[in-house]
C-alpha cells in the first residue's frame, strides 16, 4: 500500500529511501525532517507501518495495553506529520548498489541515498515435535497483537530463554495474570549482561513474583498434549513441561542476507563506520541490522544517537555518531536492574556490595581503580546516574 497523498515533495526527484518503519527508520525520518523540509523521503516497510515503541511490547500485559493502545501513529499520520511517503506491506527483495536501485519483487526503484533500517530476525530453535510450529516469539507490534489474541482464555506460558527479553516477558506475563515457567540452558538469568550476584537478585525477585525457572536445561521437543490447545515441552533431561503457549526469547540476529547478496561488507551485522556508511556508496545502515564501528547494539539509545548523526549526514553535513554512556535498563519491576557492561575483553574485576536478596551494587574496576562498568539492582538502581557520570571514558 502506498501512502503519499500529503507529500508536498517533488515526485520526479529520486528519493532518499529508508527501509524499515521501526524506531530506527522513523526516528531517522523525524530527525532528517528537522534539518531538511523538502527532499523526497520514501519509507518502505514489510509490516503495517504503525509507529510504536518496541520496548513497550514487553510490559504491555502488566499495563493492560492492546496492540492498538501501543500504536502511536498509523502510517497515514506519519505521512502527514513528516511529509514523507510510506509504502506498507512491501518487502524489499534485493539491492543493486551499482545501479542505485532496489528491488521489490519485479519492481525496481531508484534511490538517491538508501538507508537500511530493517532490524533483526528472531533466532528460531531447531525443535522436534508435532507442535514445533506453535512456538511463538514477539519482535514487532503484529506479533504482539497475535499473541495477545492467542492467549485469551489461556493460563500458562513457558518461556524459552532467560535473557533480557525472556525475563521481561516473564515479569510482564505474570503481572498480566498468567502462570510462567522459564526454561534456559544458562545457569543464571541475564547471563551475558550481569555479574552473578546481580543475576541471582533478579532471579530471586522473579521467583518471589511466582515465576518458576528450569535453568541449565533446554527444550528438545514440542508436542500437542491432550485434545485441547495444550502443549507439552520435552526437556534435554526427559522432564516434561505443560503450557498453553511457548514463547521463544532466545535472541535476535541482525538481518544481513540481502546486504550480503548485494556485496556489502557484513559480519555479525551490516558493517558501517561511525558515519553509518556501509561499504557501498550512498548506502547506510542503522538500528538492529547494523554493526557500527565493530558493535552490534540492539538497544534504543544507540539507535537514536545513530539516527541523529545520520540525519545530519543526509542533509549534507557528514557526521560521526558519538554515544556517551548508555546504561541498559531491564524492565523487571520484580527486581529492577540498570547495567553498563564493561567493554568486551577489558581487564578488571567485579566488586560486589549486597544488602538483602535483591539489592546489589556491582562495580567493575581495573587495577588503577577506574570504574569501567556497573550493575545495580533493587534499591540500588537510583545510583545509576552517579555511576554513569563516573564511568571512565573507555566507553564509546
Ligand atoms: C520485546 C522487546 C523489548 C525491548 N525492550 C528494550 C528496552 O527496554 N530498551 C532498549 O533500549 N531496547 C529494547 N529492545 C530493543 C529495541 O526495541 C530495538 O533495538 C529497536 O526497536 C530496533 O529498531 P529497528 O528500527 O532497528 O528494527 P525494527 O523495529 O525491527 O524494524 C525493522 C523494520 O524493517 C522492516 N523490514 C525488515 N525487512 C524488510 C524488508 N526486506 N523490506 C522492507 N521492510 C523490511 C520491518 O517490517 C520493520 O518495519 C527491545 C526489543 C524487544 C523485541
Amino acid at each position: 500500500m502506498a501512502l503519499d497523498q500529503n507529500s508536498s515533495t517533488n515526485i520526479d526527484q529520486k528519493p532518499i529511501v529508508i527501509v524499515g518503519t521501526g524506531l530506527g527508520g522513523y526516528s531517522l525520518a523525524r530527525e532528517f525532517r528537522k534539518l531538511d523540509k523538502d527532499s523526497r523521503v520514501l519509507v518502505i516497510t514489510a509490516d503495517d507501518g504503525h509507529s510504536y515503541s518496541k520496548p513497550m511490547l514487553s510490559n504491555g500485559f502488566a499495563k493492560g495495553k492492546s496492540a492498538d493502545d501501543l500504536s502511536m501513529a498509523d502510517p497515514g499520520k506519519m505521512v502527514e506529520q513528516l511529509n514523507i511517503e510510506v509504502r506498507t506491506f512491501t518487502t524489499v527483495t534485493g539491492i543493486d548498489p551499482e545501479g542505485k536501485c532496489l528491488w521489490i519483487g519485479e519492481e525496481s526503484l531508484a534511490y538517491e541515498k538508501l538507508v537500511l533500517a530493517w532490524g533483526a530476525d528472531v533466532i528460531h530453535l531447531d525443535l522436534k515435535g508435532n507442535a514445533a510450529s506453535r512456538v511463538r516469539s514477539v519482535n514487532d507490534l503484529m506479533d504482539y497483537r497475535n499473541i495477545r489474541k492467542e492467549l485469551e482464555g489461556k493460563s500458562k506460558v513457558a518461556i524459552l530463554g532467560a535473557g533480557l527479553i525472556g525475563c521481561e516477558f516473564a515479569n510482564d506475563l505474570i503481572q498480566g495474570g498468567y502462570q510462567v515457567e522459564v526454561i534456559a540452558p544458562s545457569e543464571g538469568v541475564l547471563p551475558t549482561l550481569l555479574p552473578d550476584a546481580a543475576a541471582d537478585a533478579v532471579r530471586k525477585g522473579l521467583e518471589l513474583e511466582g515465576i518458576s525457572f528450569r535453568l541449565g536445561r533446554y527444550a528438545t521437543e514440542v508436542n500437542a498434549s491432550g485434545d485441547g490447545d495444550a502443549i507439552e515441552l520435552v526437556l534435554d533431561n526427559g522432564d516434561r513441561v505443560e503450557a498453553d503457549m511457548v514463547l521463544s526469547a532466545v535472541g535476535l540476529r541482525p538481518r544481513i542476507a540481502l546486504a550480503e547478496q548485494a556485496g556489502l561488507s557484513c559480519d555479525k551485522g551490516i558493517i558501517t563506520n561511525r558515519a553509518l556508511e556501509t561499504s557501498a556508496p550512498d548506502i547506510y545502515a542503522l538500528g538492529d541490522c547494523a554493526e557500527v564501528d565493530g558493535y552490534v547494539l540492539l538497544y534504543v539509545l544507540p539507535l537514536m544517537a545513530c539516527a541523529r548523526a545520520l540525519a545530519k549526514t543526509l542533509s549534507g553535513e557528514r557526521t560521526e555518531v558519538a554515544y556517551g554512556v548508555m546504561p541498559v535498563i531491564v524492565k523487571t519491576p520484580a527486581c529492577p536492574v540498570a547495567v553498563c557492561p564493561p567493554p568486551v575483553g577489558i581487564e578488571g574485576e567485579w566488586l560486589v556490595e549486597q544488602e538483602g536478596d535483591l539489592d546489589v551494587k556491582a562495580l567493575f574496576r581495573n587495577s588503577k581503580g577506574d570504574l569501567l562498568g556497573f550493575a545495580v539492582t533493587g534499591s540500588k538502581v537510583p545510583e545509576k546516574q552517579a555511576l554513569a557520570k563516573e564511568l571512565a571514558p573507555v566507553h564509546h
